[in-house]
């Protein structure tokens, strides 16, 4: 039931097959990349139905449409700056941009999204006693000066720089995730994202993933920004929303890492992307952007341990997945 307070339904209702064990699940910015994946993947359970809320800023429609007019899905159009009145049983709280062009586009809508926007599921979660679940991100770790980072370290953060509207906005998220956890005894997760790649990215959002691949497609040289021997770690995007879920699920409330441990350089992403796709293009060295983190990989042991989680994917398994889903929509047929 929705709510401990409600009277009880009369019949039919209270006996139709939707009413019995269903769970109502909201998926803010459920329209974007990892929102549509998981969102794909909560569809499949047959007692779940699924709300998203999205204001297509980044999202769009059409990485929904195979659940348009299904009896257990809705879509609507709604910015999460605004408050949200609806009944649910558990909150996914995706909804920010995550590419850093777009989050730097509009940074103080993005810090409204990040701030009044958690708030706003936060106070829905407890008016309606819903579980939440915040994706947080690795960039909470700033530029880190501990490697690899595990979830006790505090980062090393700007907080006035041009990314502070996401990694200081997703810090302040977090914070309102634990403060409404001890004041009201809400039921928080709070996950930590790391760079994470698939189907149905932006083709043109600026990751580093998508634009080599849309790239070598275009038989572009890829943009490798400089120095090329700052590091990260990619995970497939089946792999991120299997982790979500079983956090959700799970007892604990994190941060927990989400990510993959498989470490590389931007160079030798880009070495393989060329192999992988277009053997023709050139590797070209580009400015970088301020404050870009040198180095990152997640310590995913606390995973493991509370979630029995990890990573199934390595890169060379996801990059073929990707390079045929941007085949796809950039119309480029393989020789
Ligand atoms: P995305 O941009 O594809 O999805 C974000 C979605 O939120 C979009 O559909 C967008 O339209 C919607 N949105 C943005 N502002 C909104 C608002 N004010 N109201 C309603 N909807 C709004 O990005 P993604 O990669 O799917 O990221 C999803 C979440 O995961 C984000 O919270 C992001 O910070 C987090 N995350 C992602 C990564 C990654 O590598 N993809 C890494 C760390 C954290
Ligand atoms: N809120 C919402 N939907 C709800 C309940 C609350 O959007 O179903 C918003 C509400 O507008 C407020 C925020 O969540 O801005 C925080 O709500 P809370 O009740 O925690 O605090 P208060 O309203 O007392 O500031
Ligand atoms: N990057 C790059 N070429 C690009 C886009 C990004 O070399 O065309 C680099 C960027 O400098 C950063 C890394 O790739 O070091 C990851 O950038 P992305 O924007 O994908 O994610 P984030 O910085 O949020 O980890």
């Amino acid at each position: 039931s929705k709510s401990p307070k409600q009277p009880p339904l009369p019949s039919p209702l209270r006996f139709s097959k939707f009413y019995q064990s269903n769970m109502r699940i909201l998926i803010t910015g459920g329209a974007g990349f990892i929102g549509s994946h998981l969102v794909d993947r909560l569809m499949e359970i047959e007692k779940n139905e699924v709300i998203v809320v999205d204001n297509y800023f980044t999202g769009s429609k059409d990485n929904l449409k195979k659940w348009m007019g299904h009896p257990r899905f809705e879509l609507i159009r709604h910015d999460i700056t605004e408050p949200l009145i609806i009944e649910v049983d558990q909150i996914y709280h995706l909804a920010c941009p995550a590419s850093p062009i777009f989050y730097k586009y509009n940074p103080v809508k993005t810090i409204k999204t990040n701030v009044i926007g958690t708030l706003n599921m936060l106070g829905l979660a407890k008016r309606v006693g819903a579980r939440i679940l915040l994706t947080s991100t690795s960039e909470v770790y700033g530029d880190p000066l501990e490697h690899p980072q595990n979830e006790s370290y505090w980062g090393n953060v700007n907080p006035i720089g041009v990314r502070s509207c996401y990694d200081e906005g997703k810090r302040v998220a977090e914070t309102l995730m634990f403060d409404y956890h001890r004041q009201h005894g809400l039921e928080i997760r709070v996950a930590r994202i790391f760079n994470t790649y698939g189907p149905r990215m932006n083709i043109d959002d600026g990751r580093v993933v998508s634009n080599f691949i849309a790239q070598a497609l275009r038989g572009e040289p890829l943009t490798v920004q400089s120095p090329g021997t700052q590091t990260r770690s990619f995970c497939y995007v089946s792999d991120l929303v299997d982790g979500l879920i079983r956090l959700m699920e799970g007892s604990d409330t994190g941060p927990i890492n989400l990510g993959n441990p498989g470490e590389f350089t931007v160079l030798e992403l880009a070495e393989q992307v060329k192999e992988l796709v277009n053997p023709d293009v050139e590797i070209k060295m580009v400015e970088n952007t301020p404050d870009d983190p040198r180095q990152r990989k997640p310590d995913i042991t606390k995973a493991k341990e509370l979630l029995n989680w990890e990573p199934k994917f390595q890169l060379r398994d996801g990059l073929p997945l990707m390079e045929e889903d941007f085949r796809l929509r950039l119309g480029v047929v393989k020789k």
